[in-house]
């Protein structure tokens, strides 16, 4: 299937097309399948000088009527939900259904961002003097994104940061940028021109967008490695910094659990996206007591699960997105096999395309790559503890502290463990809820700042103090 158009980068309010296109494959084939626009210099250097001039005005504008624009983008998306889901599936390779739930999760969740209010805090208010602390928006902010959840990743950036009165230059990963594009132009005439631009480029762009002296915060989400490299271009110009990055998370299975009962959620809690979920289940710690049912049910459940391309419509796992990281999480698992460790399960998987195989790892030590490295793909390691303070020791042992899970009947121990990982978020009993008005902050390797809830929204702007001296 091709894309219907070409689409086009979103430039001061008009759609520019570019001299040069970018190739998209179909992970479900590894075939192109349409082409995007690659964005010159001169139109990057065009997009932030047009940010930087709409800026005034925006922020003029006062955060009431910037909440209704975005309330009617998040509206207009919402009528767009089922083509910009085949889209996304076909690009990024997730099923349909998961698709759908992206684009029409990220749609409801800007229309929640669109509630958020900036505080004004009072501190001091005398006959002499008024002190308040209002906040102030940065200016001109770049938002980058992976391919693992182009859509939600991106948009998650752009409500936050134009409520607060920022304007935006918006950059998809370059493996998968045409929903995003779509979704730009859609948006095209609802803002002034300059508020909100959208760009897509091949691997360069990145780099040239971070380093622009126009640029005054970058908004990243992707690999750790590529964040350290973000933030050493960012201290030149001292500009903000929010870097969602890498994660290895890990759970812990308590004695007490159903292990029949826990399995398939064990299982989607690591295997949903096919393993693509900065806060999927890296590591899955269970206990010695436990170890064999539950890794029996695990298998027995994964047996159950049917990997195919995302537009087909029984398929509950797409492929691996792109080459790099299907030749990556492939490697992984020759690896384990390499080194004599044994395998509980392996699937099938079609043979075209990016398809990984469900596997399960039995036991590895903690220094297998498969292990202590974020895999990012359908291959998991079972490991068997004995005590409780062994298993958190384990679990914290890790450059990375973005997620964690705790499963356990007795819900109170389950907290007391939760309460000691090292982890920006710990879910006891599901995985991967988050909510527009709760803070997601990667700990330690994982990131530096805050998205989401009010820390998140604070983020895109400064603390500005004003004094008034009355007599
Ligand atoms: P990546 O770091 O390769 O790319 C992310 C984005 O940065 C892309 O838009 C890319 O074009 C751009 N980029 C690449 N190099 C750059 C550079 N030197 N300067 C500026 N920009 C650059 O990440 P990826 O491979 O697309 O995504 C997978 C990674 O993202 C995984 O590690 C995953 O855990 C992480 N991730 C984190 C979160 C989170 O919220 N913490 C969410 C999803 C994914």
């Amino acid at each position: 299937m091709k894309t219907e158009t070409a689409l086009s980068l979103l430039i001061n309010g008009q759609l520019h097309a570019t001299a040069r296109t970018l190739t998209v494959v179909d992970p479900a084939t590894g075939q192109a399948f349409a082409q995007a626009p690659d964005c010159s210099t001169e139109q990057l250097d065009l997009a932030i000088q047009s940010a930087r001039h709409a800026f005034p005005a925006w922020r003029l504008m006062g955060i009431q009527n910037r909440r209704l624009l975005l309330q009617q983008a998040a509206s207009r998306l919402s009528q767009h939900t089922d083509s910009l889901a085949r889209l996304l599936s076909q690009e990024q390779g997730k099923p349909l259904k998961d698709a759908l739930a992206e684009v029409s999760g990220t749609v409801q969740w800007l229309g929640a961002q669109t509630q958020m209010e900036l505080p004004e805090l009072v501190n001091e208010d005398t006959q002499d003097r008024r002190s308040i602390t209002r906040r102030v928006p940065l200016g001109v902010v770049a938002a980058l994104a992976p391919w693992n959840f182009p859509v939600l990743l991106a948009w998650w950036k752009v409500f936050p940061a134009l409520l607060a009165g920022n304007t935006v230059v918006l950059k998809p990963s370059p493996m998968t940028p045409l929903t995003v594009l779509k979704m730009g132009e859609l948006l095209a005439d609802l803002f002034p021109a300059g508020v909100l631009n959208v760009i897509s480029g091949g691997d360069a762009l990145g780099p040239l967008l971070t380093a622009h002296p126009g640029i005054d915060k970058i908004s990243f989400t992707g690999s750790t490695q590529t964040g350290r490299a973000v933030m050493r271009g960012a201290a030149d110009r001292l500009q903000r910094l929010t870097l969602e990055l890498g994660g290895n998370d890990p759970a812990i299975v308590l004695p007490d659990v159903d292990p029949q009962a826990i399995a398939p959620k064990l299982f989607w809690a690591a295997f949903y996206n096919s393993g693509q979920i900065c806060i999927a289940t890296k590591r899955l710690y269970i206990h010695s007591s436990i170890y064999e049912p539950v890794a029996q049910a695990l298998a027995d459940y994964a047996r159950t699960v049917k990997l195919g391309p995302g537009l087909e419509a029984d398929s509950q796992l797409g492929p691996i997105q792109n080459r790099r990281q299907y030749e990556r999480v492939l490697q992984l698992i020759e690896e384990c096999k390499s080194q004599g460790l044994k395998l509980l399960f392996q699937g099938t998987a079609p043979a075209q395309g990016f398809f990984v195989p469900i596997t399960l790892v039995d036991n590895p030590p903690e220094e297998a790559r498969v292990v202590s490295e974020e895999a990012f793909g359908p291959v998991l390691p079972l490991l068997r503890y004995d005590s409780i303070d062994e298993a958190i020791e384990r679990a914290n042992h890790s450059p990375y502290g973005l997620g964690a899970t705790v499963w356990g009947q007795d819900t109170e121990q389950a907290m007391q463990v939760a309460q000691r990982l090292e982890a920006g978020t710990v879910w006891v009993n599901e995985a991967q809820y988050l909510n527009p008005f709760a803070a997601f902050a990667g700990h330690k390797a994982s990131g530096l700042g805050v998205e989401h809830g009010l820390e998140g929204f604070l983020s895109y702007t400064a603390p500005q103090t004003l004094v008034l001296k009355k007599s």
